[in-house]
């Protein structure tokens, strides 16, 4: 799958994806994720991309011409791709969400903000708006890798072990069960001994049990979505 974010800072989308599955993903040519900065499409000499608002207010807003000539270079040279906005505005990312973006081939463009965001007519150039959650960030980049991150280990091959999707929050409609490792005690803290029992079937009733109830403790909203009794 290829990512394709436009972006005022290309720089910042190395370190981020140089570590573990992102890394491991983009070696493996399962995914590229290409930069493509939007001063390159700025207006006149000094490559202007925001102006004031019509109307007032603080802060500058980004200029829609750049933005719409870089979303038509990336399209004439990757045709096909998902054209995402970032905004806090968008429809919230969520595990179902970025499902979805997986099956988007061959991809996605996706478009970062900054200032005070786009100019609305931006809006008409996307097909679809996406936010990362319901705070507000100074840039669309950080969103950008959320998206990337969250939709690439979603993608045939990228986890050794694609069961663990299925049992992982949200995979399942739940939170996941707790996680233990060694040692068997930890500053008096013991490892529930069924984990230790070696019956599988008692394991996998206890987890969904644990996963049940701690969805209900913590995130009772995904229960009213999906309920599982
Ligand atoms: N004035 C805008 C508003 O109130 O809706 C916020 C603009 S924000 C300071 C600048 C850029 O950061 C946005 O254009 C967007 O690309 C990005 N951004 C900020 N928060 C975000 C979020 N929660 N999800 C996705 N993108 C976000």
């Amino acid at each position: 799958m290829q990512f394709h974010v436009i972006t005022l800072f290309p720089e910042m989308f190395t370190s981020p994806f140089s570590g573990g599955i992102m890394a491991r993903a983009l070696n493996n040519g399962l995914v590229t994720i290409q930069t493509h900065n939007l001063r390159e499409h700025g207006l006149g000499r000094y490559r202007q991309v925001d102006d004031e608002p019509y109307g007032g207010g603080s802060g500058m807003v980004m200029r829609p011409e750049p933005v719409a000539a870089a979303i038509d270079a990336v399209t004439a040279r990757h045709p096909g791709l998902w054209r995402v906005l970032l905004t806090p505005q968008g429809d919230v990312l969520r595990q179902s969400l970025a499902a979805e973006l997986a099956r988007r081939e061959p991809g996605l463009m996706l478009v970062a903000g900054r200032y005070e965001g786009v100019d609305e007519r931006v809006r008409e150039l996307v097909d679809q708006e996406i936010s990362i959650g319901d705070f507000v960030l100074s840039g669309g980049e950080l969103a950008a890798m959320v998206v990337i991150e969250a939709v690439t280990r979603l993608l045939p091959g990228v986890l050794g072990n694609q069961a663990s999707l299925d049992e992982e929050s949200f995979g399942s409609g739940m939170l996941e069960y707790p996680q233990y490792t060694r040692p068997e005690v930890f500053r008096g803290s013991a490892v529930p001994p069924i984990l230790l029992s070696g019956d599988h079937e008692k394991i996998r009733r206890w987890r969904r049990e644990q996963a049940l109830e701690r969805t209900r403790r913590r995130r009772p909203d995904l229960l009213v979505k999906n309920p599982r009794g």
